[in-house]
This record gives C-alpha cells, structure tokens and sequence, in this order.
C-alpha cells in the first residue's frame, strides 16, 4: 500500500537534508511491512537552493517526485498541489523543518490500519518557543472563529496529518481559490484522532510567517468560513435605529409634554455620535468589501498555483 508524504518547501534549503534523512529512516523502519513511500516535495517558489537539493534527492531516489511552482503561492497551494499529486492510499503533510516529527508517522500509519479513524492530526500542546504575544492573539483567534462557525477548529491543531484517500478526495474537491485549511479540514469531516505533542522548535532556518501575515491569515480564515460578521452592520444598524427612535420619543415628550426647550448645546456630544456612527458604517462597508474582494476572486476562476517544473508530468 503505498503512503504519500506532502512536503511543502519555501526557501528551506537548511532543514531539507535533515528532513530527508529522517524520511528515509521512516521508509527504512517500515521496509517489512506491506507499506511504500513516495515523497512529494513542492517548492513554493523558492529562491535559495531548495529546488536544486530536491531535484538531487529525485536523481538518486524514485521514490522522490516533485513539483516546483512558478512563484510564491502560499504553502495552502503547495499543500494543494501536493495532494493532487499523490497517488497514496494514505497521505500526510509535513513541514519541511522538522515541526512536524517525522518518526510519528509509523504510529499514525497504524492507527489508520486500526481502522479506528480516517484522520490521524497533531496537535500542539504547549506553544513554548514562540512570542507570548503570538500565543495570545492565536488563541484569541481560536476562541473568536469557534464562536463563529459551525465546525470546530482546534487550538494548536496543525497542518501535520495523516488522510485515506477518501478524505484527500474530499478535500481536493473543494477547489476555492482562497484556501484556508484549518477550515476546509474540518469542514470535510470524517472521524479524527488527535495526537497531541510538545512543541518542536525548527531545525534550522527562518518561520516564514511574519505577525502581519498571520493576523491576514486570521481574517481570511473567518471570511472563508462564515458570513457571521456581515451580520454585525444589521446589528449595528437595528440598534442604532431604535436607539435613535427612543431619543426622538424622549425629546418629543420633553418640548411639547413637558415644554422645556434647549438652548442649542451639545456640540461635542453631537460630534461624538457622527463620528462613532460615520466609523460604523465605513466598517460595516469594509465588511462587506471583505466579502465582495472574495467573491470578485473567486469568480475569475483562476488556478490554484502554477508550476513550472514536475518530477514526471509525462507520466501522469
Ligand atoms: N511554506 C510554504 N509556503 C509559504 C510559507 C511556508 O510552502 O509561503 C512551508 C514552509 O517551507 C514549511 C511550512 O510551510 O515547510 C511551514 O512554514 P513555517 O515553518 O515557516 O511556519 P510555522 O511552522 O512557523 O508555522
Ligand atoms: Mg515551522
């Protein structure tokens, strides 16, 4: 039975030997067994030397296929390209720079051959090693989409996992261009066996996600996931609304009821109320733009990620 392994790589030409090496030994360990490998290395568009190491590790190993992007599309598309590319009965994705252990895969393997789960998932238990303030806002996050959405995101859940076919199947036919896939993995479904993990921290190199890009990520998630936050204008919109029905009722009781006139006052609280109101409807707006940006995408239909070069395009 033969295992996919999906590696996404983007400028990892450090760890990728490292990580080689432990694949083999993966391979290696399970030789008597009825399970063969193959390794998908997909370079999203890497500058450094990453695609030159892959390409010798192909040279000399069969089991190696590749596929190197055209540019940078993100490592969603690499996982993507990957999982089109398998031919795997079962077929995991791992990080290039050891986070994600390789010498956990055998046990996953078994648990699926248990028959007990279609999904075996890593998760992190501790966040050590990374910025306090990342942690806070990543669980933030966690707790504010879990709110939002009808499926449940893991907190500390990776991208690291091992699938049968039939949930590769699932998830490839989800074909949105703006892929998030902390959602669209749990959105698909099937039964999952979480494995739980300490914190590893990276062999060598660099994260390549920057805190910007992670609170971009963040954003893109709940817009992917849910159009809860649409519903904020129309909250925002029936309270302001009535509020301001209370106020005229108020005022209209105080002049003709009551006949206390007001001399012309309340300039700064008049300026307040514009201003916080004005803000609303620009957020409201830009809401509203979030969704509509996506849909423009989305409706240009364009591929997921292009590639360049392909171990055996020939063949497929
Ligand atoms: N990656 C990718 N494309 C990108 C960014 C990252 O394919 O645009 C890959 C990267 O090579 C690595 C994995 O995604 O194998 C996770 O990236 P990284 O370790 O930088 O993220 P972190 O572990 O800090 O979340
Ligand atoms: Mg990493």
């Amino acid at each position: 039975m033969l295992v996919s392994l999906i590696i996404p790589c983007y400028n990892e030409e450090e760890v990728l030997p490292i990580l080689y090496d432990a694949l083999k030994g993966v391979r290696e360990s399970m030789k008597d067994t009825d399970k063969t490998f193959e390794f998908i290395f997909v370079s999203d568009g890497s500058r450094d030397k990453t695609e030159e190491i892959i390409k010798g590790f192909a040279e000399e190993d069969p089991d190696v296929r590749f596929i190197f992007f055209s540019r940078n599309f993100g490592k969603e598309a690499a996982m993507y390209a990957g999982m089109q590319k398998a031919k795997g009965e079962y077929v995991a994705i791992l990080d290039a720079d050891m986070q994600d252990p390789p010498a956990l895969i055998p046990s996953m393997i078994a648990d699926l051959d248990s028959g007990e789960c279609d999904i075996v998932a890593a998760r992190r238990v501790t966040r050590e090693g990374e910025p306090p303030i990342r942690s806070f806002f990543a669980r933030c996050f966690y707790k504010l989409i879990n709110k939002m959405i009808d499926v449940e995101i893991a907190d500390g859940a990776r991208d690291f996992r091992l699938m049968r076919r039939q949930v590769v199947d699932a998830i490839l036919s989800l074909s949105e261009r703006q892929r998030f896939s902390k959602g669209i993995f749990a959105w698909v479904g099937f039964r999952t066996k979480w494995i739980e993990h300490e914190n590893v921290e990276r062999a060598a190199g660099e994260t390549k996600w920057s805190f910007w890009k992670l609170f971009r990520y963040a954003i893109d998630g709940i817009v992917a996931f849910t159009t809860a936050p649409l519903r904020l204008a129309t909250y925002a919109g029936f309270f302001f609304a009535f509020a301001a029905l209370a106020y005229m009722v108020f005022y209209f009781i105080k002049a003709i009821i009551l006949k206390i006139w007001d001399e012309v006052a309340g300039y700064p609280s008049l300026l307040c109320f514009i201003l916080f109101i004005g803000g609303l409807v620009l957020m409201a707006l830009g809401i509203i733009g979030e969704y509509l940006g996506r849909t423009y995408i989305e409706t240009k239909g364009r591929p997921i990620y292009i590639s360049k070069e392909e171990s055996d395009k020939d063949k497929d």
